[in-house]
């Protein structure tokens, strides 16, 4: 039997698979799916098998065996591995980078440099290796230079070999636990204590972590004890990671669905029913109650013996809204988000696998939830960019979704106040049934919003960032012990320096963007590579001290409100929830403080629900709009209207705040009339007339260097390769300098292709990409090819 194995070697530039053959007498013991270690040249890498048969297209006689599994069930699903090929191919991607986003990081291969004595070393060898460790290896990471110096004569000789050595990142978190080792009673009558303890162990049917008896009061000493009279054993057993354990969950029952809500439930389950591949789009506005719906359809789906996969953007993945699939689902949720550590997301991933967990909640790569038999897939805020990653493999998770709703022949839900263009144009077509909730659940209303003109408000004499209208509502909140919540994209104290004597403003040395004034560190900079310089007194190009700070971001911001209103605000943005759970702290603290004011950046306009905000501000509506990207309205329009829903979600009614220099701005004045229908009629002109998605698909290329000259030839190159390749009816925009044109260093040309038919698109483009990841070794060329880009 023959084995084709896709082996972990990133720099493969083709997508290869290798046959190898399964030893005699392992043949049961290898599946598909399996992670195996092979031979490769000199060395042992880790693969997975993608297929097996009993002929091979090579010389039989030169197919090196497999050298072991690591593996006793496969990690990988027939399904799994279908869509591996697809998104590698579709993403122009390696397999190997879809297998190990698929998979979690625990699962992935660690390589190890170690070094071991040779054969039959010399004595001198062995005095130095023994110097040096007394284990048989010794890992090259934790050697001082200046030992390899010594040890450099040996490895020359062959006495001392190097090699690498795979350890598996598989750590499973064991922890001593101890049970009884006689069910009779024993009296312990002069030792109460203890006897309390043997109590406690004896009744329990399983061993008890030591941990939690010493939680409960028991001393270690107390356990010694009876461990050395020979009446408990101590066992090493697997403790699972639960984030949540530590807290208590009180049930939720479901609510009575509206009509509207009904309709959706009804049309959705009887899909389900039929066992359709069905594409909803749910249009509901904020506070609908979407988020019911899909609880119920999950539990539909949970009667029905099936599973269920929820995504959610990232930072919508708040303790609310964990809470509330816990209180509905209980330990039947797994729930899989970036601030997990790599051991904890191994866990909710087995949860999963071995059907402990029938629903998860999570983030983007949460799509790869291993489940069998799926009943449902819910898409919600599908509208979000991030749920395309941004660095390889550059997947798009409802494109993923899709592939595993026709798979399991269950239906997909998308659900949004704000619908992409895409997804809403092909409801208009019928490729997706659109269901729409028109009204907030319960007796709630739509906040009121207003538009203040910030020129105006310049012209009336006001320069500060916070408009009279503004300043008036955020104390009229105070008075009455209400909230505010209060949106700026942009972080950082000022935007930049300038010298105002000669104009200049300090600049990233590896980017092409000014550095940004941060106060609290007293420091400039980057948002892009992270460089950062001490702030100086003076110009430092023409030693003037009239150097002074322009713009205004969040950090500035929170001291203007905090001298304004003499109140405490809570800032969040990247700075104030870099550390893990900061950003929990920060939200909880606003929540039971009452603090009266929450300032930050996109960060908090998702997910957010407290009954005490009543008021939310927009400081500056334009940021977005003034994006170099085509999707800037549309953006606008979406990140204006999910704000807004955080105002009055429950029984105090809300008000919402748009300060902006462009007043009637389209996207701008239907956000606050709450009208995506005449938004999406607008913004489709636009784009049928300037020939962009969803009228035309679009292909981005970005191609880098740190040389320029050899940047421009290699765009030149895929430009001419585009001309001759493409059809007649397929735009070639560029090549230009992309919108930051020197990142980290490296110089960056762009070209984007917009087509609406391209049969052979994906063969050209896997060719370039394969081209050009041999020449970004050999010279120093990357080229990024972004399939359905998001961010321009
Ligand atoms: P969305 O997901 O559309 O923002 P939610 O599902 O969060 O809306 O609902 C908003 C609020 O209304 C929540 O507090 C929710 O519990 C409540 N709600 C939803 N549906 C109903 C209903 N049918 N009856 C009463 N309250 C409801
Ligand atoms: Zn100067
Ligand atoms: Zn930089």
């Amino acid at each position: 039997m023959f084995a084709s194995v896709i082996v972990d070697i990133p720099s493969k530039s083709v997508n290869q698979v290798f046959d190898y053959r399964i030893p005699n007498g392992m043949e049961d013991l290898i599946k598909v799916g399996h992670r195996v270690l092979v031979p490769f040249g000199p060395r042992t890498i880790q693969g997975y098998v993608m297929s097996i048969d009993d002929k091979t297209d090579f010389d039989p006689a030169r197919i090196k065996e497999i050298a072991r599994t690591l593996d006793i069930e496969p990690v990988l699903t027939k399904e799994m591995i279908t869509i591996a090929m697809y998104l590698a191919d579709y993403y122009v991607d390696q397999y190997i980078s879809v297998i190990e986003t698929i998979l979690p990081a625990a699962l992935k291969a660690n390589y190890k440099k170690v070094l071991r004595l040779g054969e039959s070393p010399s004595m001198a060898a062995r005095n130095a290796f023994a110097k040096v460790s007394g284990e048989t290896e010794i890992e090259v990471k934790r050697l001082d230079p200046s030992v390899i110096k010594t040890l450099a004569p040996y490895l020359k000789s062959g006495d001392i070999h190097e090699e690498t050595i795979i350890t598996q990142h598989t750590k499973k978190k064991m922890a001593l636990a101890v049970h009884s080792l006689n069910e009779q009673a024993i009296d312990l009558s002069r030792a109460k204590k203890q006897q309390e303890l043997y109590d406690v162990i004896n009744a329990s049917s399983e061993p008890i972590f030591i941990r939690n008896l010493v939680n409960d009061g028991f001393s270690n000493a107390l356990i010694n004890a009876l461990h050395k009279k020979g009446l408990i054993a101590k066992v090493e057993i697997e403790m699972e990671r639960d984030p949540y354990s530590d807290r208590v969950f009180t049930i939720d029952p479901p609510k009575v669905l509206n009509p509207e809500q009904q309709h959706a439930y009804s049309r959705i389950t009887s899909s389900m029913d039929a066992e359709e591949a069905k594409t909803f789009l749910l249009h509901g506005i904020t506070g609908s109650g979407k988020t019911e719906v899909y609880l119920q359809i999950i539990q539909k789906a949970l009667d029905e013996g099936k599973t269920a996969i929820m995504l959610v953007p990232e930072i919508a993945l708040t303790p609310q809204m964990v809470n509330r699939f816990k209180r509905r689902f209980g330990d039947d949720v797994a729930v899989l988000h970036s601030g997990l550590s790599s051991g904890e997301k191994y866990d909710e991933w087995r949860k999963i696998k071995e059907n402990r967990a029938r629903v998860s909640v999570g983030a983007r790569s949460s799509i790869f939830a291993p489940f069998q038999n799926i009943g449902v897939i819910i898409v919600d805020e599908e509208h979000e960019t991030t749920y395309k990653q941004g660095d390889r493999p550059m997947y798009h998770a409802t494109e993923v979704a899709k592939f595993r709703s026709t798979y399991h022949n269950c239906p997909l839900i998308l659900g949004t106040a704000t619908p992409s263009l895409e997804t809403f144009a092909r409801s208009e077509r019928g490729v997706y049934e659109r269901l729409e909730l028109t009204t907030r659940a319960g007796t709630k209303v739509l906040p009121e919003i207003r538009v203040v003109d910030m020129s105006e408000e310049h012209r009336t004499g006001n320069t500060s960032i916070i408009s009279g209208t503004l300043e008036a509502g955020i104390r009229e909140r105070i008075g009455k012990g209400e909230q505010t919540v209060l949106l700026l994209n942009r972080r950082g104290y000022s935007n930049f320096q300038i010298c105002q004597s000669c104009g200049h403003v300090p600049m990233c040395p590896n980017c092409d963007i000014s550095l940004t004034y941060h106060k609290s560190n007293r420091s400039l900079m980057c948002h892009y590579c992270g460089y950062e310089s001490a702030v100086h007194k003076t110009c430092d190009n023409c030693q003037s001290d009239e150097v002074t700070f322009r713009g205004t971001g969040t950090e500035k911001v929170e001291e203007i409100l905090r001298d304004m209103f003499d109140t405490d605000v809570v800032r969040m943005d990247n700075d104030t929830t870099r550390r893990k759970g900061m950003h929990e702290k920060l939200l909880d603290h606003f929540e039971q403080e009452e603090i009266p004011i929450l300032l930050g950046t996109q960060m908090i306009a998702k997910g957010l629900d407290y009954p005490k905000v009543t008021l939310v501000g927009v400081l500056n509506a334009d940021t977005m709009l003034n994006l170099p990207d085509f999707r800037a309205n549309e953006k606008t329009y979406q990140l204006l209207t999910q704000v807004s829903g955080r105002a009055g979600r429950h029984e105090l009614s809300g008000e919402v705040i748009f300060q902006t220099y462009n007043p009637t701005h389209y996207a701008i004045q239907l956000a606050k009339e709450s009208d995506y229908r005449t938004f999406y009629e607008k913004e489709m002109a636009f784009r049928r007339l300037a020939r962009y998605s969803p009228y035309y698909f679009h292909v981005l290329f970005t191609i880098s260097s740190e040389d320029i000259r050899k940047c421009l030839k290699a765009t030149t190159h895929i430009h001419d390769t585009l001309v001759q390749e493409v059809s007649d009816q397929s735009i070639i925009v560029g090549p230009s300098p992309s919108p930051l044109e020197r990142i980290n260093r490296q110089y960056r040309f762009q070209i984007m292709l917009k087509y609406k038919r391209e049969p052979e698109l994906l063969k050209m483009l896997n060719a370039l990409d394969e081209h050009y990841h041999e020449a970004y070794k050999t010279e120093g060329i990357s080229l990024r090819i972004d399939v359905d880009p998001l961010v321009i």
